[in-house]
């Protein structure tokens, strides 16, 4: 187990490395029992750094020494020491090649970080720090190595070979073993290294690049899931096209690989040329998966093949830097995501996750900025502040910039540090050197953490038809920051006549074409604003677009917000408006007494939304999703979870008994018999169906239960399916509940990932996911504690999602969640330091939920040998 008491890393402390490697080669013999690794680095001192006479310092954890040469020479145990995390020779030459071979074991391996075993098969992951999992090596971005990998296994186990780069040699070996040798041109820090050792079937492809040259591109998966490769297939290669065509950025391999895992902490991973999935980020069919999770397989294929250039070709100096590249890729895979489909719709779904989750993160106790200045584990700062927030200050740069500048700093930016190991500064300097812009304020937003607050006031002159805006910004203190200074803002405005026509927006007198949206620049803590020719009081539409990730408090009337909803030419905005009402109503309810009348006018609203089909049914299917219940507590102070849950369940209830008829007329309008299809129009048909079977079901409506069952048993989809099961599940008509699930299971008992969903449905669900029922769920069968997948299938999904059973008033949730991942921190402690998360917010809520959590917390604090992974999280959220 690692020290009680992990040390803190500083930024502040960075220095260059004492040695470089230049390369790297590395022989794997891998056995049934483990793994030999040989491994011999070209070392030399690094010119830029000055401690001279610097011993070596290797990077290791949990290796088996067993050798090390220096210059061919064998070293006696005198001349080095092997501290276990580190092995050090104090006395090197100026340039020298060591030879060092460890003996590793993967079957062991419960992290699955390093070198480990998934379904019968080798693989690794080594971002951030697994590589020093494998052998003794500086784990550290910037050596930046070429590497050479020959890897030798059981030829009818382990028919399949694969690392970085090309395949430059194979061949026989004795006792029914051969060998495959791969090569990578492309220097590389060793987080990038990957290798797999399968049986394991190939799907093949090809992708003629811009300039003409033949990629192979070629998936791995078990032979079971041959045929759920085409989507993730066809997805890489609109990546690689869109890659070309918006950012200039062609291919550099020959061979492009990517491999599916079932066991894999993260969702995918961007090896060099040879990128590693989660198995339920990676494959899909018609009737396994979602219509969710096809764009979410777009997204992260996308987005790892994105990693090339933005993560590859272009690196992180240091983890401090880790949204150099992940916070670019974020907003990179966004933009494709739009260009693929309704980019309306992919901004909400965006902005939804921010709102709900990394808002919630910015005001908690692991509070940190894009770029940290401190970390004890970096594998807990793989968090949605560094790639939700980090791709929306990128975001605010291509506001700030137009397209064309971003192009040309995105140019610059790769030109400059091809084959370097760089620093989020470098990027934004990029950017100002391509545009000319000062950036040096708008820095702040890498630097304060915190979500900053914009309260907005008006006013109207009518005399001399003046309209004033004035905005005042402020941003929170978090854990070890307090009075921060005003940040560079973009914030895009518009402004409605009482006609709901687009105003001039004048802001000096005689202004001609004024244009009707403008992107104000706020740099200062209060800033006002006149616009001018205005007769009437206008109502303003604010952050459009939601041009930069702050809270906005305007006090809207419930009138101004259903006239913006109808009415606002931004269809972001005419979604926010609605969310902001249907909050206002569900908060207005919130302990009141069970008789208040519930607004009359969202219920018309709503009416209005599931009638008017000329309304464009990809932003209706969104706007008819009321706020979520984390959302709802994310926006509250002391929250009653059991109050929120009830108020916001009184609301969909009243809606779905005045609006049955209608709801019925929408289900069968929107039912269709053609082809599946995956396009923004029939994705929206299928999600106004199954909103509406989910409300019929929620009032226990006899015409939606036969309608639910029907589409469960005759669905050609798993998006309709699902939607069938959940409604049934969420209903409550018990026997139909459990007379569903268990023909789900029958029909797909062979399918992890489909099973992964039926865990989730179920204790996501209040109905279904009581305690005793989640600890029959950890019973099954098909349970495993070694999947990660597993494991927040079911205990993520009820701490995450099942929130009214959570946070259940006798604290007994908490001691559920205390228990699993004390039970997992010894196993999987990255997982185990997620899984914890939910209870690290305890401040949040009303004061006798918050005892409750803290106790849950503090005896995790008190597990014996906790990780670092879990000791970070856990005293930060407990430390006044
Ligand atoms: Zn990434």
């Amino acid at each position: 187990m690692r020290s009680n008491q992990p040390q803190t890393i500083y930024l502040s402390e960075y220095k260059v490395p004492a040695y470089l490697v230049d390369h790297v080669d590395l022989r794997f013999e891998l056995f049934e029992d483990g793994a030999r690794v040989h491994s011999t680095l070209s070392v030399r001192r690094n010119p830029e750094s000055s401690e001279d006479g610097a011993p070596l310092e290797l990077d290791g954890d949990s290796l088996k020494l067993e050798s090390v040469a220096l210059d061919g020479a064998g070293l006696s145990a005198s001349d080095y020491e092997d501290r276990g995390d580190q092995l050090v020779i104090a006395s090197v030459p100026e340039q020298f090649e060591l030879s060092v071979v460890t003996w590793i074991e993967p079957r062991n391996n419960t992290r699955l970080e390093g070198l480990y075993m998934s379904s019968g098969m080798f693989c690794t992951q080594c971002e951030a720090e697994g590589f020093r999992c494998i052998t003794f090596f500086p784990d550290r971005p910037d050596v930046m190595a070429r590497f050479r990998t020959r890897i030798e296994a059981d030829k009818s186990s382990y028919p399949v070979l694969l690392s970085n780069g090309n395949d430059v040699d194979r061949g026989e070996l004795d006792d029914g073993r051969h060998f495959v040798t791969w090569e990578d041109p492309f220097p590389k820090p060793c987080y990038l290294f990957a290798l797999v050792a399968g049986d394991l079937v190939e799907k093949r492809d090809t992708f003629r690049t811009c300039s003409g040259r033949d990629i192979d591109l070629r998936m791995y998966v078990e032979p079971r899931n041959a045929e759920k490769c085409d989507h993730a297939m066809d997805s890489l290669k609109r990546s690689m096209r869109w890659d070309e065509e918006v950012y200039g950025r062609e291919y550099d391999l020959d061979i492009f690989m990517i491999v599916a895992v079932d066991d894999f902490n993260m969702g995918a991973m961007e090896n060099k040329g040879l990128n590693i999935f989660n198995s339920s980020c990676v494959l899909a069919s018609q009737d396994t998966a979602t219509d969710a999770a096809f764009q979410r397989i777009e997204a992260i294929v996308a987005h790892e093949y994105f990693h090339n250039w933005s993560g590859n070709r272009v690196t992180c100096r240091d983890w401090f830097q880790l949204s150099l590249k992940e916070g670019f890729t974020v907003f990179r895979d966004s933009q494709f995501s739009a260009d693929m489909g309704s980019p309306t719709v992919k901004r909400i779904e965006d902005v939804t996750l921010l709102r709900t989750a990394q808002f919630a993160e910015d005001a908690g106790p692991m509070a940190h900025p894009v770029r940290p200045a401190s970390y004890m584990e970096i594998s807990n700062f793989y968090t949605l502040t560094i790639y939700e927030k980090g791709a929306e200050v990128v975001s605010m740069i291509h506001n700030l910039l137009g397209p064309e500048m971003f192009r040309k700093g995105s140019d610059l930016y790769f030109e400059r540090h091809d084959g370097q190991a760089v620093t989020t500064d470098d990027f934004v300097r990029a950017m100002e050197d391509a545009s000319g812009r000062d950036l040096s304020q708008f820095r702040l937003w890498y630097e304060q953490a915190g979500t900053p607050v914009l309260n907005v006031s008006d006013e109207f002159d009518q005399e001399r038809g003046l309209y004033r805006l004035t905005i005042e910004q402020h941003i929170p203190d978090t854990p070890g920051q307090s009075n921060k200074k005003p940040q560079h803002i973009p914030f895009a405005v518009g402004l409605l006549g009482s006609r709901g026509e687009a105003l001039p927006l004048i802001l000096e007198a005689g202004e001609e074409h004024a244009p009707a949206e403008r992107v104000l620049e706020l740099t200062e803590a209060s800033h006002t604003f006149e616009f001018h020719g205005i007769s009437e009081r206008p109502v303003p539409s604010l952050l459009r677009h939601f041009s930069a990730p702050v809270r906005v408090n305007y006090p809207w009337s419930r009138e101004q917000l259903l006239f913006l909803m109808s009415h606002d030419p931004d269809g972001f905005n005419r979604w926010d408006a609605g969310q902001r009402l249907a909050v206002d109503v569900i908060q207005s309810l919130v302990g009141a007494a069970k008789d208040a009348a519930v607004e009359p006018r969202l219920v018309t609203s709503y009416r209005h939304l599931i009638c008017d089909s000329s309304l464009d049914q990809a932003l209706v299917a969104k706007m008819l999703q009321l706020p979520s219940e984390a959302y709802l507590i994310e926006l509250a102070d002391n929250a009653d979870v059991p109050a929120i849950h009830r108020a916001r369940e009184r609301v969909l209830k009243h809606l779905a008994i005045s609006l049955r008829d209608e709801l019925v007329a929408c289900y069968r309008r929107n039912f269709e018999s053609g082809d599946y299809e995956i396009t923004p129009e029939a994705i929206a048909r299928r999600s106004l169906r199954n909103t509406a079977l989910a409300w019929l079901l929620m009032i226990n409506d006899e015409e939606g239960r036969e309608l639910a069952f029907r589409q469960f048993r005759g669905a050609d989809n798993m998006t309709d399916r699902m939607g069938a099961l959940r409604a049934l599940v969420n209903s409550d008509y018990g026997e139909d509940r459990n007379l569903a699930l268990e023909e789900f299971y029958q029909q797909f008992r062979e399918d992890p990932q489909v099973i992964e969903q039926w865990f989730s449905v179920q204790a996501a669900s209040e109905r279904a996911g009581q305690l005793p029922q989640i600890h029959a769920l950890l019973e099954h069968p098909a349970f495993d504690w070694k999947n990660p997948n597993k494991v927040r299938s079911v205990v993520g999904a009820f701490a995450g999602q099942n929130l009214a059973a959570f946070h259940s008033p006798d604290g007994s949730g908490y001691d559920f969640l205390a228990e699993q991942v004390c039970r997992l921190d010894d196993s999987n402690p990255q997982i185990a330091a997620r899984l914890v998360t939910p209870l690290t917010r305890w401040r949040k809520f009303a004061p006798a939920y918050r005892q409750r959590m803290q106790a849950a917390l503090e005896r995790v604090r008190d597990k014996a040998g906790l990780s670092r992974d879990v000791y970070e999280v856990v005293h930060k959220s407990l430390a006044d």
